[in-house]
């Protein structure tokens, strides 16, 4: 990775953004809306807000294409070729597409790199691979009948998706949906639609064809709820917040009963115990896991439960590892805390401080705005200590960078601590004793419980929430399923 390369790309203008409807790039007919750069406040470009009609043509191209069958019924090999081709494309233009989403929406260039195209990339391939392997089943029935299971594309999915990792994201839902032979109709965030925007031509080139694969950017009160209410949309497929998610319900109900498959974040707990095998370890993986992407992460380990025993000297270990790690210019390779996406979202984190305050929390590190002088959305990494179960703080989801610490007293305690919240996202637990661990992972009610480690993850293994962190996965075999109808065919013989 080169300094100067990166600081050529961010030098280039950004093209004003279009939708992609029926394979042609459009102006959207709700006018534009600018673009803000969290990096330094100053507008980087304007998006096309996709109207009703805009996203009702979106949904029935996608529909004709998908009933036309050149991708729907295309070989597997053939959706593979393309799909792989895709993912080439994606690794050619990495540098430029993590620059890109940089600008757009502030997370740190080199975690960027990884988790953006490199994640999308990989993901890609991933559903590649795996779609010309997946069989039908034949069932155990009476030998006078043939009882087969199909699995069968699901139409046309909708697929709306945040601003935190857009591209990673995005290829979680858009490659098993394009695998499985479906059209899809995409709506990114309004602060961070740049990359998918790219992706999408990415995609025209690597040979998707006209219809398949559609983006319609906008509000997400205008464009998105049009892409849910429609009539023409099997399944929708969302990583937002609870508030949007609820409403995605709604306009189900309202409409088509479409299927909705919802992310919707977490209060996520990194429990650590007195006999961790490495406390110091331990203390500075519990900054990265709060403060990477300046805690925009839906599995942030943003509540730290800390056994009592060695609660005052784990605190300090990790203040001394967070004094290390400074909000910057997310463009620089040596940054480790990046810009918080928008002006709004950092008005509700200092929110959360201020409240978190006024309930008997302690701030012991940050609680500030910081870099203000470069018109850009930075804050300091925060940590509140004292944080009780009645507290906002121990409750909601802030999305940024502010840590709850709570001490806890037993295992037990830990436990009920831990699962004192409607979310059930992640966990991680910090135990030398293998008997411990396994405890909590059963005790726990998350998705995911990381042990001695938090965060680790690849698309081998599925991600999804427990509660009101929602339903259905990303990632692994079993995001196919999301995307595909089982049908049973019953044949007298
Ligand atoms: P966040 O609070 O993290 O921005 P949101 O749930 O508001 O999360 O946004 C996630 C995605 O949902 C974005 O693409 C946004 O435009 C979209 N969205 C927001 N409100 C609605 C809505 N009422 N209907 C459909 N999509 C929406």
């Amino acid at each position: 990775m080169d300094q100067a390369a990166i600081d050529r790309l961010a030098a280039q203008p950004v093209p004003k953004g279009r939708l992609l409807i029926g394979g042609a790039w459009v102006e959207g007919q709700g006018g534009e809306t600018p673009v803000i750069s969290p990096i330094d406040g100053r507008i980087l470009t304007t998006l096309a807000n996709a109207s009703p009609e805009d996203v009702a043509r979106a949904t029935a191209d996608a529909r004709a294409a998908f009933e036309a069958g050149r991708w729907s019924r295309a070989a597997p090999a053939a959706r593979k070729a393309v799909l792989h081709r895709l993912a080439d494309l994606i690794e050619r233009h990495a540098l430029e597409l993590a620059v890109l989403g940089v600008r757009d929406n502030g997370t740190e260039i080199f975690m960027a790199l990884k988790a953006e195209p490199g994640s999308a990339a990989g993901t890609f391939r991933y559903y590649a691979e795996a779609i010309d392997k997946v069989y039908g089943e034949i069932a155990p029935t009476a030998p006078n009948v043939l009882g087969l299971v199909h699995r069968e594309a699901v139409g046309v999915v909708g697929a709306i998706v945040p601003w935190n990792f857009p591209l990673m994201i995005g290829a979680w839902k858009i490659a098993p949906a394009l695998a499985a032979g479906n059209s899809v109709v995409l709506k990114p965030a309004e602060t961070a639609s740049l990359t998918l925007l790219r992706l999408a031509e990415l995609a025209i080139e690597a040979g998707v064809p006209p219809g398949v694969f559609n983006v319609v950017t906008g509000p997400g009160r205008v464009t998105g709820e049009a892409l849910a209410l429609s009539p023409d949309v099997d399944v929708l497929v969302f990583t937002g917040s609870g508030a949007t998610g609820r409403r995605l319900l709604e306009y189900s109900a309202r409409s088509n009963l479409k299927r909705c498959y919802l992310e919707l974040g977490g209060k996520s707990p990194n429990i650590v115990f007195a006999d961790a095998p490495d406390l110091a370890a331990a203390a500075k993986a519990a900054a990265t896991a709060i403060f990477r992407n300046a805690g925009q992460v839906c599995v942030a380990g943003s509540r730290l439960l800390v056994e009592r025993s060695v609660h005052d000297a784990f605190v300090a270990a990790l203040c001394a590892a967070t004094a290390t790690m400074r909000p910057g210019n997310p463009l620089h390779l040596s940054t480790q805390i990046g810009a918080v996406n928008s002006e709004t979202q950092l008005a509700g984190n200092l929110r959360f401080v201020a409240d978190a305050q006024a309930e008997g929390g302690q701030v012991v590190l940050g609680g500030t705005r910081a870099l203000a002088e470069t018109g850009g959305f930075y804050m300091d990494p925060t940590i509140v200590a004292g944080v009780a179960p009645g507290h906002r703080l121990f409750r909601e989801e802030v999305f940024g960078p502010v840590l709850a610490v709570t001490p806890f007293d037993t295992e037990d305690e830990a436990i009920r601590l831990a699962n004192a919240t409607d979310y059930g996202l992640a966990a991680g637990v910090w135990t030398a004793s293998l008997a411990r661990a396994h405890r909590m992972i059963r005790a726990l009610r998350a998705g995911v419980v990381h042990v001695n480690t938090y965060g680790g993850t690849d698309v081998t293994v599925p991600l999804g929430g427990v509660k009101q962190s929602g339903n259905g996965h990303d990632k692994s075999l079993h995001a196919l399923e999301k995307y595909t109808d089982l049908k049973t065919a019953w044949i007298q013989l």
